[in-house]
């Protein structure tokens, strides 16, 4: 512009000298000619100004272009959104930067609805902004933050500063400048879940870089006791338990010098001097440059957790009941046991105890009195034993001592382990006060040895527990050692167990008869014994089968088929004169007995061989009827009605009373061979005979004695008044076909 002027100015000045040079050529001339001359000049002068001012004109335009062009470009570019709105809130004009920033075009912008560039959340507060904006008088800046969408639907945060203005035709416009604020939005998000971090839960302190606390959260000060004054400006060892030595602290330093952080548990000291576990975790700050600038320290009061721990994992390792550690904790000790062994060449050994009869003492003292019952135990056991062995409680009543660092010579082990175990049985033998009143108890010991990785952990408790139940069987209040012919023996049994499975339906079962005859030697009956014709072994006596299908529940359908057969059989003699007669004795096991459906089987029998029942004998012995007397006398009675008779088998080997044979509807007493065996020499033997029969006869029964092998025995039973026998002096049991040629000699 000043440039402009300057050239305006020169061109004046040459416009003018121009001038005086013809004024001074025109006053050389004539009067006339004169007037001329100044018309001219005039003239002249007036085109030279006329030419200036055009000049003067088209730079001003120049310069309006100029200014207009840097509006342009200031407006469309300025790094803020620019843009105006209707009085009816529709865009007229918008900046480039604006049409980034909302990502639309420009055309698609103008005279559209401004309101749709708001986040849904936000619309109904910018309509209300906009009315109120619209109606002021004062035209005053407004100020706001919105969330905002653009077209494709990503959200931004923008401040807002609006202005309401009026056109010159008194149209209301609203221009607003906008700027995205979004990373200043998310800084200030970040800070705030910062703040809220920092008074979370966990203690925390921040320190500069040498080690001086700045700040610290509540829960500092509720985990140590020290307020934010008290602690800021100190040094974090004001915390020191002194439990850690130097070395500790070494390692933790150098650890947050290599790796920029520490964390673990550490014991600290609260203000009132109370020591606490604590989970620690310190991390080194540093800025940009890599400087260090802080430390931030969260910690964690761990007392609870610590205990909460324990708990748990003692609830897991140990018996509520007895406070033992428990199968779980003795199977993580074994191996340990095994691998010392391995290391130290000295043995161990594991002892299974088992409680005898505590079922029966559980239910009829009740639970409380087996629980203390089973506590004292546990204290008895633990007391007999050396620091460093275990015992644990398997659950019900059976516990595992576990001992280590026996001699490593076998024999000299076992010798120490029999110790223990004799100390064991002793220390329980004492009686225990339950309910203020004495209880004895005795206890089966099973025994096994280990060392080094000689057997798996399942094998070893198998071999105590088989161990335990040979001292059960051997009478109960004893320890017995494993050896591993107790396991061929085992291993044989369960393979019986296979093939009497098999023999059942394989047919491979036989009965024998054999004769019982009375005073005058005359055949009345005869018992049926059962035999197995093992396809290997053969001719199997029933000592061989019948207590393994007792414990194997296989006896009840073995039993059935006997009763099937002997029913087959009576119903054969029945057509016989000479055997019509005849009774037929079979026994019946304990489990076959107390079958719900015994009557049942025995009537259906009965009925299916139409038989007269009265010449089927059944052979309990004391101990099946024993067992719970009550039923057995229903059982009993019900068979009774039906006709069935009842022999009392083994007689004298029991410990039933005069009182109790009284309630059984019994018909014959059957003398124990055992009594009969030596009844010639025995005088005690005599005595008893002679007593089983005088309460025979008194209780109106029948006597029979079994195992007659010579006259002598059949002269002294007789000559006590005992009128019936079995025994091989009159026959041994064997098949029908011989039994029937048997009797057609007696
Ligand atoms: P038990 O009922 O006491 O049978 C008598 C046993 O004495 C029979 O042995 C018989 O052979 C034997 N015996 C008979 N007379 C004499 C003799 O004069 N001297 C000697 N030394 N022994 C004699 P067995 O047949 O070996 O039967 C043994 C046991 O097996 C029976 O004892 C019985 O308890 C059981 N049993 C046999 N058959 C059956 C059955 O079918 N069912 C059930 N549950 N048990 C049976
Ligand atoms: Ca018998
Ligand atoms: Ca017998």
């Amino acid at each position: 512009m000043s440039n402009a002027r300057y050239e305006q100015g020169q061109l004046r000045k040459e416009a003018e000298t121009q001038l005086a040079r013809s004024r001074m050529h025109l006053v050389q001339s004539q009067p006339g000619e004169d007037l001329l001359h100044e018309l001219l000049h005039e003239l002249q002068v007036h085109q030279i100004e006329l030419e200036m001012q055009n000049e003067e004109l088209r730079q001003s335009h120049i310069s309006l272009e100029e200014s207009r062009d840097r509006y342009v470009d200031l407006f469309e570019f300025a790094p803020i959104c620019y843009l105006s709105l209707t009085g009816d809130a529709m865009v007229s004009e918008i900046n480039l930067t604006g049409c980034i920033l909302l990502d639309v075009e420009r055309k698609q912008l103008i005279n559209r609805r401004f309101s749709k560039f708001f986040a849904p959340k936000d619309r109904d507060r910018w309509h209300r902004l906009f009315m109120n904006m619209m109606e002021q008088t004062n035209f005053e800046k407004q100020s706001f933050d919105s969330a905002m969408q653009r077209a494709d639907g990503s959200l931004f945060y923008a401040h807002f500063n609006c202005l309401r203005r009026e056109l010159v035709d008194a149209q209301p416009v609203l221009r607003i400048v906008l700027f995205d604020i979004s990373e200043r939005k998310l800084a200030e998000a970040k800070l705030r879940i910062a703040a809220t971090v920092f008074e979370s839960q966990e203690g925390m302190l921040v320190a500069d870089a040498n080690g001086v606390i700045t700040c610290v959260n509540a829960s500092f000060t509720n985990i140590t006791g020290y307020s934010a004054e008290e602690v800021i400006g100190k040094n974090p060892h004001i915390l020191s338990s002194g439990r850690h030595d130097k070395y500790f602290f070494t390692v933790m330093w150098d650890t947050i010098k290599r790796t920029g952080s520490w964390k673990g548990e550490i014991w600290n000291k609260r203000k009132n001097g109370a020591i606490y576990p604590e989970y620690l975790c310190i991390t080194a700050v540093k800025d940009l440059d890599g400087v260090l600038q802080n430390y931030v320290a969260t910690l964690t009061d761990i007392t609870m957790s610590r205990k909460a721990a324990e708990e748990i994992q003692h609830l897991a390792y140990y018996d509520p009941l007895t406070r033992l550690p428990n199968r779980r904790l003795l199977m993580d000790r074994l191996p340990l046991a095994m691998a010392s062994s391995s290391r130290t060449g000295k043995r161990g050994a594991l002892l299974f105890l088992d409680l005898d009869n505590f079922k029966t003492l559980n239910d009829t003292l009740g639970h409380s009195s087996g629980d203390s019952l089973l506590k004292q135990t546990a204290l008895r056991i633990e007391a007999c034993l050396r620091e460093g062995d275990t015992v644990a409680r398997l659950g019900g009543d059976e516990f595992i001592v576990m001992l280590e660092n026996l001699s490593d010579r076998p024999l000299e082990a076992a010798q120490q382990t029999e110790i223990v175990g004799k100390k064991i049985l002793g220390a329980l033998e004492q009686p225990f006060q339950l309910n203020a009143y004495d209880y004895r108890i005795t206890i089966s010991i099973g025994a096994t040895l280990f060392s080094a990785h000689q057997s798996s952990i399942d094998e070893l408790l198998k071999q105590a527990d088989i161990a335990m139940y040979q001292a059960k069987k051997s009478g109960r209040n004893l320890q017995r050692f494993f050896d591993p012919q107790m396991q061929s023996s085992i291993n044989a049994r369960a393979k019986l167990e296979e093939e009497l499975h098999a023999a059942i339906k394989a047919g491979q079962f036989k009965l024998y008869y054999q004769i019982q005859v009375n005073g005058e030697g005359t055949a009345v009956g005869a018992e049926a014994l059962i035999r197995w014709l093992h396809p290997q072994l053969g001719l199997t006596p029933p000592a061989c089968f019948i207590s393994l299908a007792e414990e194997t529940g296989l006896i009840v359908p073995i039993g059935n088929w006997v009763i099937d057969v002997a029913c087959g059989q009576l119903k054969a003699w029945a057509r016989n004169e000479l055997t019509q007669g005849l009774t037929l004795s079979v026994n019946v096991s304990a489990k076959q007995f107390h079958q719900t459906d015994f009557v049942a089987q025995v009537h259906s029998a009965v009925e299916r061989h139409a038989i007269n029942p009265m010449l089927l004998k059944l052979e309990p012995t004391e101990s099946v009827l024993l067992e719970n007397i009550e039923e057995t006398v229903a059982t009993m009675n019900a068979l009774k009605a039906i006709g069935i008779k009842f022999a009392l088998d083994d007689f004298g080997t029991g410990f039933s009373s005069l009182q109790y044979l009284k309630k059984l509807p019994l018909n014959q007493l059957k003398i124990d061979q055992s009594f009969v065996k030596d009844l010639a020499t025995d005088g005690s033997d005599q005595a008893m005979v002679r007593t089983i029969i005088a309460m025979a006869h008194s209780l109106n029964l029948e006597v029979i004695a079994e195992g007659v092998e010579t006259e002598e025995q059949r002269f002294l039973l007789q000559s006590n008044g005992c009128n019936h026998f079995q025994g091989y002096l009159f026959g041994r049991p064997i098949p029908i076909a011989e039994f029937e040629v048997l009797l057609n000699k007696t």
